[in-house]
């Protein structure tokens, strides 16, 4: 028997606003996409949160024994730099500025994106497809919406036919909006010239001549809108009709609004049976955002070089962090609060690598399957991984117990609290002994650690023995620790 078939998964769906009883369409298997980076800036914190909440959904319903298809694109082309169909394509503009090619700066970024999730210790996705592999899937889509009477074509450009659409179909179901509303909220038509109605979006738009990143297709020289790619490579992937999408917060609208609206035009199904959508990490009590400048970057967490913060933190602690909080609530982001997650994740793996020391006892006052299972409630509960990590910390106040002779555990109980935390902490959480990584130029540290070190032999040479302890303890607590030998002092990072 699976343990999905023993565990009863619920899930909050973004479109019935109410906690579901999760089934999917095959048994034992899952279809799930998730919005991928744009990739013309380094990822930020705000987004890596989005990411690392599916990372925490997909290694639980692999744990459940799901067999899961996890689908997250790479967005390389078509999205501009204001959402509603103008400006310029964010990744060309980048591009221009620095003087090289579009897909120079794809690289650069994707790369940046790949290997700050690795060092969040996130799972890679089963497929990763990028917007401009797919452009003859999205032409394909297109077409078919014209077909279907739902797009129309104004000088080499198609747009969606909001207004059509919304005769026979309910255009705004997932934002929770209307078609009225928008109408009566939308003062600027001049601005929109091309298109019937402001709320229509763009499906194909005409290359400018200036518009590097262009393709040949029935309409003109031209690249896709950005809503069309995900429903090009979720249809390619995933089928007509899958389990779990998800996004960030800020995608429900007009982001998902307009990948269900293209589904429904072209394939005449409802796409997805689950959305789900992680909520901001906010700094300041200001959501983090590249174009406001309000954010603040993973490897600025993990070398502390922040005006910000005390010190660095590990991506572990930084995730611990993030996981302290549900996914669909807001969270901010503080210095303080890192260290009070610091302290709490070094608490809880002191207390798991103290299991072991434990003595076993004949008698037991503690039940260890009815924890475990409240572990596994706390997930089912539509993955809520504050109450996860509150079981946790159960299990640390009766090890600590057990520890001072309190209370006594047997074997049995030892074995499920060493098992059962290590699959939550290790394998759900995807959480890592607290290493401070090292983001810069390897030799740069080593360089800077030997100065230090030379001015700690200095200061002990002149007996100057408060300035060369000071040395070593501010070294330990920026997660460097020294170490003296015969052949003098080496360094190991913690
Ligand atoms: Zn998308």
């Amino acid at each position: 028997m699976k343990l999905f078939e023993q565990q009863e998964l619920v899930i909050y769906n973004s479109i019935s606003k109410t906690k579901e009883k999760f089934k999917p369409i095959n048994d034992g298997s899952i279809g799930m996409y998730v919005c991928g980076p744009t990739v013309y800036s380094n990822v930020h914190l705000g987004n890596c949160r989005t990411f690392l909440s599916f990372d925490l959904i997909f290694r639980y319903l692999k744990h459940l024994g799901f067999k899961v298809r996890y689908v997250r694109n790479i967005t390389d082309a078509g999205h501009l730099e204001n959402d509603a169909d103008s400006g310029e394509d964010r990744i060309a503009k980048k591009a221009r500025i620095e003087m090289v090619e579009p897909m120079e700066i794809v690289q650069r970024y994707t790369v940046d994106f790949h290997q700050t999730m690795s060092l969040f210790n996130a799972l890679p996705p089963s497929i990763e497809p990028t917007a401009t592999g797919h452009i003859i899937e999205q032409i394909e889509i297109i077409e078919k919406i014209i077909l279907e009477g739902f797009a129309y074509i104004v000088n080499g450009s198609v747009y969606f036919d909001v207004h059509k659409f919304n005769e026979t179909n309910s255009y705004g179901k997932l934002s929770g909006r209307n078609l009225e509303d928008m109408v009566a909220n939308t003062r600027d038509l001049a601005a929109q010239s091309d298109k019937k109605n402001p709320q229509d979006f763009a499906l194909w738009k005409k290359a400018e001549p200036e518009h590097i990143m262009r393709w040949p297709s029935p309409w003109s020289q031209g690249f896709p809108g950005w809503h069309l790619e995900c429903t090009a490579m979720s249809t390619k992937y995933l089928g007509k009709q899958f389990d779990i999408h998800g996004g960030g917060m800020d995608l429900k609208f007009p982001h998902h609004e307009c990948e269900i609206a293209q589904s429904e035009a072209a394939l005449k199904t409802n796409p997805v049976n689950y959305w789900m959508h992680a909520n901001m990490l906010t700094l300041n009590g200001k959501k983090m955002a590249k174009s406001t400048g309000n954010n603040i970057l993973p490897h600025e967490i993990f070398s502390g070089i922040n005006s910000i913060l005390s010190k660095a933190f590990s991506p572990s602690v930084t995730k611990f962090f993030m996981y302290q909080a549900n996914y669909r609530s807001i969270l901010d982001f503080s210095n303080n609060a890192l260290i009070a997650s610091e302290k709490g994740f070094n608490k809880m793996m002191e207390a798991f690598k103290m299991l072991s020391e434990i003595s076993i006892s004949d008698e037991c006052d503690f039940d260890p399957s009815a924890w475990k299972q409240s572990c596994y409630d706390a997930m089912n509960d539509d993955f809520n991984s504050p109450i996860l990590i509150a079981q946790l910390f159960e299990a640390v106040k009766i090890i600590n117990s057990a520890k001072e002779g309190n209370i006594k555990l047997d074997q049995n109980a030892i074995t499920i609290l060493q098992d059962t935390m290590q699959l939550f902490i290790f394998e759900v959480l995807g959480l890592q002994e607290n290493l401070i990584i090292n983001t810069t130029d390897d030799t740069k540290l080593e360089g800077a650690v030997a100065i230090l070190i030379e001015l700690r032999n200095q200061a002990r040479i002149n007996k100057d023995f408060a300035t060369s302890d000071l040395i070593r303890d501010q070294l330990k607590v920026a997660g460097i620790n020294l170490k003296d030998g015969k052949d003098g002092t080496s360094f190991s990072l913690n």
